[in-house]
């Protein structure tokens, strides 16, 4: 059964620049892809590099002329309410909207959904702190001088999001932006751009003002170098791969700018003897499973202490099995197909790779579908720890497992990894839990679960996850300056 089988789909051939609607300079757009059945859902703006420069400009000049300055904190909270509000309106066509383009099943875009509408509003509250909270007295080790911190915009910000959870990611940098005072110019990724267009609708609804929210769909080949070195632009925000993650480093240093970069992963799932087993079974599964294994934090190795593994993994691929797949819009899909063709072809290599070179598959690889890019839940077992199935993000639904025998070999195996986004832990044993958290090298850490996110917490990575802290006060703090102003109030000479 489906959900809901159409809604009328809106026009997706414009750019939102300087509060307008404008063609591409070339006229151009580039197909939407379904990636359940492979057709086009529709034709997508293709912004050019005129295009991304004229948002730029808008967005400049929104920050330094228009009125956006001149607002109080309260007053730009107002505007992201009426955001969040106009999407909790909009909750049902934006998740189908999500579905057609990312696969994902309907109750996760939802849920994604409601999350962005949770996101604009939290950030809607810290920018009213903001009112308050901006400036802070320093105290001077001379008393001759006095001192104040104040947090100010950044200014103009470039947003370039990845697809996983296309208005979500947007959600995490658009509201913090906003809520700071900064102008943004957001570039979703080219496989799901219809979210963002969306808000961009949403944000003319609510009257933003104009060039404080610029949209550019289109290639971040062809727009990341002009966004990410422009000089007119002042802070830039990348959710996204490691390749990518790094140029976009070496661009930004042209002129020194403020940087925070949300990467991939390779997080490590450790599970103790004295586990509960159905518990463990399920929170391994959604950690590895949820949105088709493309989760930058998915536990995507597992580590199982010697007692436990073989009942474990008996429970873990009988259940794997059992996972759901199909479209994203019929009722209890679990499991829907990969996001584009070349995300598809990139996991059944790596787990091509992985069987080639004698690792075994306990369940899993190429689902039996005639069209759509699905693939099953898959899971590889005693995967030698320098095979690149160990070491390498494949980002899809597969999982590679290993035995361990104590705690020290468990941290020490979770901790050899480039990346350190995530890890989790289960046990019946909280100290060891809490220990355990404690030593990971890993900027999220989750005891007994894996994956629950929540807007209040900081989210990012270490190592080469990258660089700064979304969400929370840390994700408002990305898009502040902080800028000292000290006053000498003395009659005495210097
Ligand atoms: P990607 O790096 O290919 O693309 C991400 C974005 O970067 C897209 O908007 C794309 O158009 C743009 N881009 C591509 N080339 C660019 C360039 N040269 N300059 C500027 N922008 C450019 O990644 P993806 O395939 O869309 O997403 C998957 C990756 O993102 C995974 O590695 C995953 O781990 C990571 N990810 C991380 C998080 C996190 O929170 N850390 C969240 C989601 C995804």
């Amino acid at each position: 059964m489906t959900t809901k089988s159409t809604y009328p789909l809106g026009d997706y051939q414009k750019l939102y620049i300087n509060g307008a609607w404008v063609s591409p300079t070339d006229g151009a757009t580039f197909e939407s892809i379904n990636p359940y059945d492979e057709s086009v859902i529709t034709h997508i703006a293709k912004a050019s590099q005129d295009d991304a420069l004229q948002a730029v400009q808008a967005a400049r000049h929104a920050f330094d002329d228009g009125e956006w300055c001149t607002l109080s904190g309260k007053e730009r909270a107002a505007y992201l309410r009426a955001i969040a509000a106009k999407i909790h309106e909009n909750l049902e066509y934006l998740a189908y909207l999500e579905v057609l383009d990312n696969g994902k099943p309907i109750d996760e875009a939802r849920w994604d959904i409601a999350d962005t509408a949770g996101c604009f509003e939290f950030y809607a509250q810290l920018a009213e702190e903001l009112d308050d909270t901006a400036e802070t007295p320093v105290v001077l080790s001379d008393e001759r001088f006095d001192s104040v911190a104040r947090r100010e915009a950044v200014g103009v910000a470039v947003a370039i999001i990845p697809w996983n959870y296309p208005m979500l990611m947007a959600a995490w940098k658009v509201a913090p932006a906003l809520a700071a005072g900064c102008t943004m110019v957001l570039k979703p990724a080219e496989a799901t751009s219809m979210t963002a267009i969306e808000l961009g609708r949403i944000a003319e609804k609510v009257g933003l003002p104009k060039g404080v929210l610029n949209i550019v769909t289109g290639f971040g080949s062809e727009l990341g170098d002009v966004l990410t070195t422009h000089p007119d632009v002042d802070k830039v925000a990348f959710t996204g791969s490691v390749p990518v993650g790094k140029h976009i480093m070496q661009k930004a240093a042209s002129n020194v700018k403020n940087l925070s970069l949300e990467l991939g992963g390779k997080s490590a799932f450790v599970v103790f003897d004295d586990s509960d087993i159905e518990q463990a079974v399920e929170w391994i599964l959604f950690g590895i499973f949820w949105n088709q294994g493309q989760v930058c934090s998915a536990t995507s190795r597992l580590l199982i202490q010697n007692g436990i593994y073989d009942k474990l993994m008996d429970r873990l691929v009988a259940e794997a099995k059992n996972i759901r797949m199909g479209s994203g819009l019929d009722i209890g899909v679990k499991l829907g197909p990969l996001v584009n063709e070349k995300q598809y072809r990139s996991v059944l290599s790596a787990i091509n790779k992985a069987q080639a070179d004698g690792i075994h598959m306990a369940t899993g690889g190429k689902a039996d579908f005639v069209k759509g890019y699905f693939v099953a839940p898959t899971i590889f077992t005693d995967v030698p720890t320098d095979h690149e199935l160990w070491t390498t993000e494949v980002f899809g639904p597969v999982l590679a497992v290993r035995r361990f025998d104590d705690e020290a070999e468990a941290i020490r195996l979770a901790n050899d990894s480039q990346f350190g986004l995530a890890a989790a832990v289960m046990s019946a044993d909280d100290a060891r839990c809490q220990r355990v958290a404690r030593a990971f090298c890993a900027g999220i850490v989750w005891i007994n679960c894996s994956q629950p996110t929540f807007t209040e917490a900081p989210w990012g990575g270490y190592k080469q996850s990258g660089i700064g802290r979304e969400l929370g006060e840390w994700g408002l703090n990305n898009y502040l300056e902080t800028k000292q102003i000290t006053r000498y109030h003395s009659q005495q000479a210097w």
